[in-house]
């Protein structure tokens, strides 16, 4: 894959204060994808270091009051000839910079506030159709698939993905779509994101969201207890048996760990060829009963 990357991330000491964002995912990215790294502010003729800037009312202002907007907006320009020229695949941008900032950038007060707009290159290079991600929802890129963490406003996937979820056994009629409505199933994905375990991460392969791996506290049929979250996982059929599911797992076994939760469980159908899978990731078998499996994951 061609990643374009913000400079700062791949250890350039082109920030404002003259040091670096580096990012030990950015760094792995070079291992295994063609990377090329951009600062529009240095190319746009700002010096390093430099006044950080803000954006104030649509112009681009350093803390000392100096309109800096014709510089920044110059290296937004140059970075989207660079993008036209070498088509990425992928950009992957600091988050919250006045620049690259993708979903957030400061409100133009120095004050740490935040606003949900993007940076000046940012908003650009997305304004002519280019993949942008803040580095900050990125987990991974493997094989050409980009994992990352769901965006607030991507909540209602969790829908669709829960029909997909729902294990259809050979010779089966699928159920009706509205099946995720009944209120054993809407526990999955209602209100999603308010609490600490709502966890989901999403695969994105050729361009589209293929997969998402999902956690709660919820009291589903794999619940062991309130301090356990649950896992749910879903990829659409032409993404099975490539890997997908297993390195979703994987990252979302990461992320609750980090979050200090000491175990995890599912609930899966005992004929469902991801027992198998879960198993390989690290669940164990813990309680059955005629048509299931309850396995846990201890982190
Ligand atoms: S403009 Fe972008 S690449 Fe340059 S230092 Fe700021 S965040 Fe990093």
């Amino acid at each position: 894959m061609k990643i374009m990357v913000s400079a700062c991330l791949a250890g350039e000491n082109c920030k404002y204060n003259g040091g670096n964002n580096r990012s030990e995912k950015v760094i792995r990215l070079m291992d295994t994808n063609e990377v090329l790294t951009v600062c529009p502010e240095q190319m746009g003729g700002l010096p390093t270091p430099r006044v950080p800037s803000e954006i104030r009312n649509g112009v681009v202002t350093a803390k000392d009051g100096r309109n800096v907007d014709a510089q920044f907006r110059a290296g937004a320009a140059k970075c989207l000839e660079i993008a036209k020229i070498e088509q990425p695949d992928l950009i992957v941008l600091q988050s919250r910079s006045p620049s690259c900032g993708v979903k957030q950038r400061y409100d133009g007060t120095f004050s740490g506030k935040l606003v949900d707009r993007a940076g000046v290159t940012a908003q650009l290079l997305m304004d002519n159709g280019f993949r942008c991600i803040d580095v900050e929802d990125l987990i991974e890129v493997h094989n050409d698939v980009i994992i990352r963490k769901l965006c607030t406003e991507e909540a209602g996937l969790l829908k669709d993905f829960l029909y997909e979820a729902i294990f259809i056994p050979e010779g089966v009629q699928p159920p009706a779509r509205d099946i995720v409505e009944r209120s054993e199933l809407r526990i999955y994905y209602e209100y999603f994101g308010r609490c600490e375990a709502d966890l989901c991460l999403l695969a994105e392969a050729d361009g589209h969201v293929v997969g998402a791996v999902w956690t709660r506290i919820m009291d589903d049929y794999g619940h062991v207890d309130d301090e356990t979250p649950s896992f749910a996982i879903s990829l659409i059929s032409e993404y099975r048996g490539k890997g997908i599911g297993t390195r979703l797992m994987r990252n979302m076994l990461c992320l609750l760990r980090e979050r200090g939760f000491k175990q995890a469980s599912l609930a899966v159908q005992k004929a469902n060829y991801a027992v198998r899978m879960y198993e390989n990731v690290g669940f164990e078998t813990v309680d059955e009963n005629d048509e299931e499996y309850i396995m846990l994951c201890k982190l």
